[in-house]
Formats: structure tokens, C-alpha cells, sequence
């Protein structure tokens, strides 16, 4: 029997041969000439790829939660306030995160599944002033996508710094840093970005930047402090060695084979070609009669899916089925209905083959749960919505 399965869970994903070999090269000296030239090249691939020409990128050892981390530590000063956009887990997650660097978070939520409207957004704004605001692209725990360029506008109309978590979007979700006026965009290695766990990645916009060298106190945590990063970015972008910490050198090596592989395929094609698999999916779990988390079709995530469970489905028993069939997919995440629903990520390389594997693999389990589906509904249902897009 083969001892492979395919990694369909909302991050980390399956990773490009290619960005495989780069990372299992031999470790280069993190000051050797041609890693200076790649760690450079990484950073100017990153403005590009986050659409902010003008952005300060910082590339740094660790998880999306230290992207976060490093966001909240270098922008906010003890008293500030912070607006957090609301639709999950990781929106939780930021919010506690402003709060242990002094901010006062107020928290506009919605329904699991729901989006807050831009109308109470908008009131909440105007009773500020809110030095910066949160928004999480695309909250990994219930599948609902924000609508960053709208929430960005009203932000901009008060003078309010929009930081986005863009863990589960960027290089997967159409985001556009400096034309929709967002002002910082962070995210993590292992989902969009195609590169296995460990690179936290941050683009900060102008006025983000300005807003941290106008900071009154010091930044209080030592390793995510920009003071002692700045310096070391900047180094690398001009093909000179720099050092604070050690780089992720061969996580550095397959980033840039990763963005490089992104580009070339282009950001338009990239994001057509997630929401197009991401369509297929979605529509493949509906012919099986399955709810999914987001209340709003056009507020669903394109990098993964959140289908409900049917009435009398146990979840570990499911998804250990799923797994016998070669695939593995994600259970619940967010506290109030974990037991409820699932999660396929279907990002980065991934193909109409890979979600056709998937439905399968999930018709497959319900039946043997108990679940009566017509043999082969999803898959047909997928591939009709993937030709009526694809010539
Ligand atoms: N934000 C979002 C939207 C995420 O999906 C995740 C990870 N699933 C994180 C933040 C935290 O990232 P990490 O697990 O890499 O720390």
C-alpha cells in the first residue's frame, strides 16, 4: 500500500516538488553571496506579490501567529485603540494579541458564519478614534471571506490603519495592498504561499511604517521588533549581509522558488484559478445536500471549504474515514461549533484532480457513516461547474 496521503486541510498544504528540493539543498552560510541574493530577491518578489510597491517586506522564522505578533507589538502602544473585525477564531486571536500590548480592543462581531456590516462598522468608526483596525481575509475557522476593500475604505476615511491577516489569503485571495489602501498585510509559509511551516512574512505599508518610528516607547517584545529587523531587511535588499537572528535559510531558498513559481503564473490567473476550484468544491459539496459554514455565498473563502456535517454524523469517525480513502481534510476549529462542520483547504498548486479526490474520498466516508449519497453526485456536480468556466 502506498504510504501517501493528499494534505487537503486549510494549511500547511502540499508543497511543489520544486520548493521541496530547494529546501532539502545543503544549508548555505546565511551570509554566503548567493543566499544574500536570494534572501534579497525574496523581499522584491514579495512587494509584487502583495501588490505594495511601496511596503517595507519582513521575512522572519516562525508562524502566522508571530506575523501577528510582530504586527500588534510594532503598531501598538499601551492606551491606543483598536477596532477588530470580527469573524472568528484568528479575529479573537488578534484581538488578545493588541491587548497584551496595551490596546483597548472593541470587537465588531456577527452570527458564526456572518460578516459585520459595513454600516455598523462604520458607526463604530465614527465613535472612535481608532488608531488601527483588524481584519482577517479569511478567518481559517469558519471559511467567511471579509470584504477587505470595503472595510479599507471607511478605515481610510478616519485616518485608521488597516492591518490584514492575510494568512489564509495572500497569494490565493485577490488583495491589492496599496490601490484598496491597506497598511499592513501579514502571513504565514505554509498555506497560499506554498512553503512548508516556518516563515512568518510581513508587508508594511508607508503609513504603517511611519506610525512605528513615531512610536513614543520602545516596542515591548525583542525578537519581533522591527528596531532590529529594519536594519537587517534593508541590508539584504541591497545585496549586503545583514544579522540579528538566523535566518530560515533553506525555508528563505524555497520561498523564493515558491514566489517565483506564483509570479510566473501571474496574480490574475492565480486568483481565477482559486476561485474557480474553490467553486467546483463548493458546489460539489451542495449536490451532497450539505450546508456550509459562511452565511453568504459571496462572503465564502476561495483557499478552502467549510461544509456542515449532516444530522448523525460523528466527526473524528468521518474523518478517519476520509483518511482510509487517502485524503486528509480538518475538523472544526471555531469553540461554538466544532463538532458541527469540516474543512478542505484547496490552495496553493492545488488542482481539479485534487478536489475531484476529495469529494470522492468524502462521498466515500458518508456512505460509511451512514450517510446515503448517489455514487459519484459530487464529483459530477464539480467537473459541470469547472467546464461551464473552463473552454
Ligand atoms: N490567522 C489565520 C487566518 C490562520 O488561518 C492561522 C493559522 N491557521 C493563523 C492566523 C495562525 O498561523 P500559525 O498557525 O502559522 O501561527
Amino acid at each position: 500500500m502506498k504510504n501517501r496521503s493528499l494534505l487537503m486541510i486549510p494549511g500547511p498544504i502540499e508543497f511543489e516538488p520544486a520548493v521541496l528540493s530547494a529546501l532539502g539543498a545543503p544549508t548555505t552560510s546565511h551570509v554566503a553571496p548567493d543566499f544574500i541574493e536570494v534572501f534579497g530577491a525574496s523581499l522584491e518578489q514579495m512587494r509584487q506579490v502583495f501588490f505594495s510597491p511601496d511596503g517595507q517586506p519582513f521575512i522572519l522564522a516562525g508562524s502566522g501567529t508571530l506575523a501577528m505578533d510582530s504586527a500588534g507589538a510594532n503598531l501598538v502602544e499601551p492606551g491606543d485603540r483598536a477596532l477588530v473585525i470580527n469573524t472568528g477564531f484568528f479575529s479573537d486571536r488578534f484581538g488578545t494579541i493588541l491587548e497584551r500590548y496595551g490596546a483597548e480592543v472593541t470587537h465588531v462581531r456577527a452570527p458564526v458564519g456572518g460578516h459585520p456590516s459595513l454600516q455598523a462598522v462604520e458607526e463604530l468608526l465614527q465613535s472612535g478614534p481608532f488608531k488601527l483596525m483588524t481584519i482577517t481575509h479569511v478567518d481559517t475557522s469558519t471559511g467567511v471571506r471579509a470584504d477587505v476593500r470595503a472595510l479599507a475604505a471607511l478605515a481610510a476615511q478616519r485616518g485608521t490603519l488597516v492591518v490584514v491577516d492575510g494568512v489564509c489569503s495572500v497569494a490565493g485571495e485577490d488583495l491589492r495592498m496599496k490601490d484598496w489602501g491597506v497598511d499592513l498585510v501579514l502571513t504565514a509559509s505554509q498555506k497560499a504561499v506554498g512553503v512548508p511551516p516556518g516563515l512568518a512574512l510581513l508587508m508594511a505599508g508607508p503609513r504603517a511604517m511611519a506610525a512605528f518610528k513615531a512610536r513614543k516607547k520602545p516596542v515591548c517584545n525583542y525578537y519581533a521588533d522591527w528596531t532590529n529587523w529594519l536594519p537587517v531587511m534593508e541590508s539584504y535588499e541591497k545585496r549586503k549581509p545583514g544579522y540579528f537572528g538566523t535566518p530560515a535559510v533553506n525555508l528563505v531558498w524555497a520561498l523564493h522558488t515558491s514566489l517565483g513559481k506564483i509570479l510566473s503564473e501571474g496574480m490574475d490567473a492565480r486568483f481565477t484559478r482559486h476561485a474557480l476550484i474553490s467553486r467546483s468544491c463548493k458546489e460539489g459539496i451542495r449536490a451532497l445536500g450539505l450546508g456550509q459554514v459562511p452565511l453568504e455565498k459571496n462572503y465564502a473563502a476561495h483557499t478552502m471549504t467549510a461544509p456542515r456535517f449532516p444530522e448523525g454524523i460523528h466527526g473524528p469517525d468521518f474523518l478517519s474515514r476520509v483518511s482510509k480513502a487517502g485524503v486528509v481534510l480538518a475538523g472544526g476549529l471555531h469553540p461554538e461549533i466544532k463538532a458541527e462542520y469540516f474543512r478542505i483547504g484547496h490552495m496553493g498548486a492545488a488542482t481539479l484532480g485534487d478536489v475531484l479526490a476529495v469529494l470522492g474520498a468524502i462521498e466515500t466516508a458518508l456512505a460509511g457513516c451512514g450517510y446515503q449519497v448517489e455514487p459519484g453526485s459530487s464529483l459530477q456536480a464539480a467537473v459541470k461547474t469547472y467546464r461551464s468556466t473552463v473552454p
